[in-house]
């Protein structure tokens, strides 16, 4: 027995995942919003890495430039095998999938270009005094090319511009019109302007994720309720085809769980942990300059 209805329509929601699907809807209308005629041509967006992070700015981006965007969707079982058969060498998982997504889009109908940026930073930013990409993340636009050629693929229509987000503007412009302008036929104007808009909604996509993960975090504590806060890579917290469904074992531990990614600035100033649901100890440690939480949350990291 399933232990479901018979009778039962919907389909169930636990309350556990709430910032988890909050988050992930958030991210997906973040950069809505420009209106693209449906027989526009459509980018490409392969659904891993930084995907996960930066698709309100790219989607917005390709709107105001009057291209449709297409994700590759969630890492399914086909792409769990194609990304290792593609890989040319043994990169982390994460990558290996990414290269799975770009061939996906590589192969599908309607898709005029696949675009793979390699990203070089992020924003500067007051938590760090380096921003820099880890190297495979910058290197998947080069592997992909790389190993769409190798498996005989067509890699003409791959998009690679080199974005480094420390950058002066105009150099960033100059960077994205080198590899942009030609192909989509627009200027740089068009694509300052559509950098613009892209950086317009990343920022209010990412200030709405603080806000209402603060909320959440808010309403526990009033409860005195625990949580478990995920630490990780969006790329992993949020691809139930990376985890394996690893972030809804919360529901197991009957506590919710709030990605990191939705709290990050509210718990600023404390790596925090005390003791797994299963029992098991890990390091309680915070900043020295700052108060020991009052709360519990318990991380899990993935
Ligand atoms: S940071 Fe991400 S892409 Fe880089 S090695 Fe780790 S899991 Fe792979």
């Amino acid at each position: 027995m399933c232990g479901r209805d018979p009778g039962e329509q919907k389909v169930r929601k636990s309350p556990y995942d709430r910032a988890l699907r909050l988050r992930q809807r958030l991210w997906r209308e973040g950069g809505a919003g420009v209106k693209v005629p449906d027989n526009a041509p459509v980018i490409g967006l392969p659904q891993a890495l930084l995907t996960y992070t930066y698709y309100p700015l790219w989607q917005r981006f390709f709107n105001t430039l009057g291209f449709r965007v297409q994700l590759s969707g969630q890492t399914t079982d086909e792409i769990r095998e194609l990304g290792p058969r593609m890989a040319g060498a043994d990169f982390c998982f994460p990558a290996k999938l990414a290269l799975g997504h770009v061939a996906k889009l590589a192969v599908t109908d309607g898709v005029d270009f696949v675009f793979v940026p390699h990203l070089k930073n992020t924003q500067a930013n007051e938590e760090t005094t380096g921003t820099a990409v880890c190297p495979y993340v910058q290197g998947t636009a080069a592997c992909s090319r790389t190993a769409l050629a190798m498996n005989h693929m067509d890699a003409s229509r791959l998009l690679s511009p080199l974005v480094d987000m420390r950058m002066r503007e105009r150099d960033i412009i100059k960077t994205l019109s080198d590899e942009l302008a030609r192909p989509l036929g627009c200027s740089p104007r068009d694509l300052r302007r559509a950098w613009r808009a892209g950086l317009q909604a990343q920022t209010a996509f990412e200030d709405r994720c603080q806000e209402e993960g603060a909320k959440i975090l808010a309403e526990a504590t009033a409860k005195n309720e625990k949580m478990i806060l995920l630490v990780g890579r969006p790329y992993n917290n949020y691809d139930g085809g990376a985890n394996l469904g690893l972030p809804r074992r919360s529901r197991t531990w009957a506590a919710p769980s709030c990605p990191w990614t939705l709290s990050s600035r509210t718990c600023r100033g404390w790596a925090c942990a005390t003791a797994t649901p299963s029992g098991a100890t890990v390091r309680r440690s915070w900043p020295c300059w700052s108060r020991p939480p009052t709360r519990n949350y318990w991380t899990s990291s993935i």
